[in-house]
């Protein structure tokens, strides 16, 4: 899409509008650049999908440009298969980088000549003293710091040493590049910030080459500005920092991106932080990244999700500046739109109780025609098969229901979808007065369509043949914390406390219809008055299906109700 395209019907943001005006008025020759610029040191999750649509979208709104790199400058924690994951999640929500692939990594040299131009003007500087003692001499918010006694190092001695630092004649932390610019300054991001450090560790993409790397915060802003990004967004922890880079962008006296600062996505019963969630993964408390209970967007896809709810996701929650928490319902709500749109009802039955219609003929069986969805009338219809033995859910027969209940009881009639009414007839248990197994009869002249002689029924439940029906198994997820600010939970102090430890139900003795017996893994499907499925991408097989709940039905009892009338 370009300019002229723009017919403001998406929903406009501060940075939207800022974006707009810089064409308006050809700021930067009219050019709109942006980036994401992701860490390679865990799986995106879906904040990073906030940050990849507002950049993206911008750029394709525009018809400008949108790099991708990756700011891989802390080789310790970093990993290629990071990186990998990175790449498919971005391609998977529908979105195209501009060019290469372009990593911080590649600007070593770059900034390592930027260093020792710094150094040359007297505003950078080799410091000997140690993380805890530069911590030390830095001060508080209220209070000012100390100079390092190495701060006044002349031009020759800094050039010297910080030689020495690269070609790896000191030891890990024994000495750092400082930026010289004001220990009393009020933002501590201007007390002396270091720039260099040494470390030993191989870079995935660098290998052994270097023992000496920048910190993110000098290679941040000189990566964008290599790139010519025209608007460098990024959230709003980075605001402080932009003085910093301000600084030395106009010390090095190069090309200047505009830095722009949303709010962070926050999200209720999770949490967005790379580190967290490794540690998640890490102690076991998942599967993996891509564990469906998981904010990532692996974990996600592999839940059900599409990428068009995601990208309606970030949508509807827009781009402020103050940072605010989006209810979990929100997301599961365009999740369920998406899918009620897109997805065949099928029947399952999760928790199985046999039903046998007593009156139906023995190895009778009816194929019946069921429409496969009926929001989409192009979605065509399938047979189902009816016997004499069926299953229905547990919870839709109670002994002694409520007044409302209106499920199957003793002497209660039901409809059973696309099919006959029932009648419950009688109830078998087992010595321990376990439920299991109905009597019932059928009414033969109460085919769904047919006429039902001005009889009220108001339950409709879902069932599947017990001789043609299929195992499988089905995963139902709930939130990964109990509190909906997992963060800031008071009653929970540590991360593993918060957990839900009902986040994750198996029920391995599910019946589905046959018709899902075509099913490939990743395809989704609502299981009627049960919630959205997916059929898992790792673990299913047509032999031992495995599904994952997507979402459940906002109402499900209403729902089917309704649909039956
Ligand atoms: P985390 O705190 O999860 O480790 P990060 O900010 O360190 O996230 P990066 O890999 O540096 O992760 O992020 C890449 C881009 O995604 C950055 O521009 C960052 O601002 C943006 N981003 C990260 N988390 C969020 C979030 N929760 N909401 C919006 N944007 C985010
Ligand atoms: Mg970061």
């Amino acid at each position: 899409m370009n300019k002229e395209n723009d017919t403001d019907s998406a929903p406009s943001n501060f940075i939207r509008e800022i974006v707009k005006e810089d064409i308006a008025s050809n700021n930067r020759e009219g050019r709109i650049c942006t980036r994401f610029p992701p860490e390679p040191n865990g799986f995106l999750h879906i904040g990073h999908a906030k940050s990849i649509c507002l950049n993206f979208g911008l750029a394709t709104e525009f018809g400008g440009t949108c790099n991708l790199r990756f700011d891989d400058t802390n080789p310790s924690k970093e990993e290629d298969v990071y990186v990998q994951s990175i790449i498919e999640d971005i391609k998977w929500l529908g979105f195209n980088w501009t060019g290469e692939i372009r990593y911080t990594s590649e600007y070593f040299d770059q900034l390592y000549d930027w260093a020792i131009c710094l150094i040359k003007k007297e505003v950078a500087y080799v410091d000997d003293l140690d993380a805890d003692e530069i911590k030390k001499y830095r001060g508080t918010p209220t209070q000012s710091g100390k100079d390092s006694p190495f701060r006044n190092r002349s031009v020759e001695e800094n050039m010297n040493l910080f030689a020495r630092m690269k070609s790896g004649e000191f030891s890990d932390g024994a000495k750092v590049l400082r930026a010289k610019i004001d220990m009393a300054s009020g933002n501590l991001n201007m007390r002396d910030p270091v720039l260099y450090r040494i470390l030993r560790a191989n870079h995935h993409r660098t290998g052994d080459k270097w023992c000496l790397y920048p910190m993110y915060d000098f290679a941040h802003g000189q990566s964008d500005s290599i790139e010519k990004i025209t608007h460098s967004i990024c959230t709003l922890e980075f605001e402080d920092h932009r003085p910093l880079y301000d600084w030395m962008i106009e010390k090095l006296e190069i090309y200047h991106p505009q830095q722009i600062e949303f709010a962070r996505l926050n999200l209720g019963y999770t949490l967005l932080s790379k580190r967290k969630l490794l540690q998640l993964v890490k102690e076991e408390h998942v599967s993996g990244w891509d564990d469906p209970r998981m904010p990532t967007i692996s974990g996600m896809r592999r839940r059900g999700y599409t990428p068009e709810s995601i990208r309606d996701f970030c949508d509807r929650i827009g781009v402020a500046k103050a940072n605010s928490t989006v209810e979990m319902a929100l997301l599961e709500h365009c999740l369920r739109e998406d899918l009620n749109k897109r997805t065949a009802r099928v029947m399952a039955v999760l928790r199985p109780l046999k039903l046998t219609i007593i009156n139906y003929p023995e190895g009778q069986i009816e194929k019946i025609t069921a429409e496969n969805n009926p929001e989409d009338p192009k979605s065509g219809t399938r047979k189902i098969l009816f016997c004499r033995e069926l299953y229905i859910e547990q919870e839709d027969f109670m002994e002694d229901p409520p007044k409302k209940f209106f499920r199957l009881a003793l002497g209660k009639e039901v409809r059973l979808k696309h099919a006959y009414i029932i009648k419950c007839e009688e109830v078998i248990k087992d010595r321990n007065e376990n439920i299991t197994e109905l009597k019932c009869t059928y009414d033969p002249d109460s085919k769904t369509g047919g006429l039902t002689a001005g009889r009220k029924i108001k339950g409709t439940l879902h069932w599947v043949s017990a001789q043609h029906a299929k195992k499988a198994e089905v995963r139902m997820y709930n939130h990964l914390f109990v509190n909906e600010n997992p963060a800031n939970d008071q009653a929970h102090p540590t991360l593993n406390s918060g957990l839900n430890t009902d986040s994750l139900e198996i029920l391995r003795d599910c019946r589905i219809e046959p018709a899902l017996e075509e099913a490939k893994p990743g395809d989704r499907f609502q299981f009627l008055r049960m919630g959205y499925f997916c059929a898992d991408l790792k673990e299913f097989t047509p032999d031992s299906p495995i599904f994952n709940r997507a979402v459940t039905l906002r109402d499900s009892w209403a729902k089917v109700t309704k649909q039956n009338k």
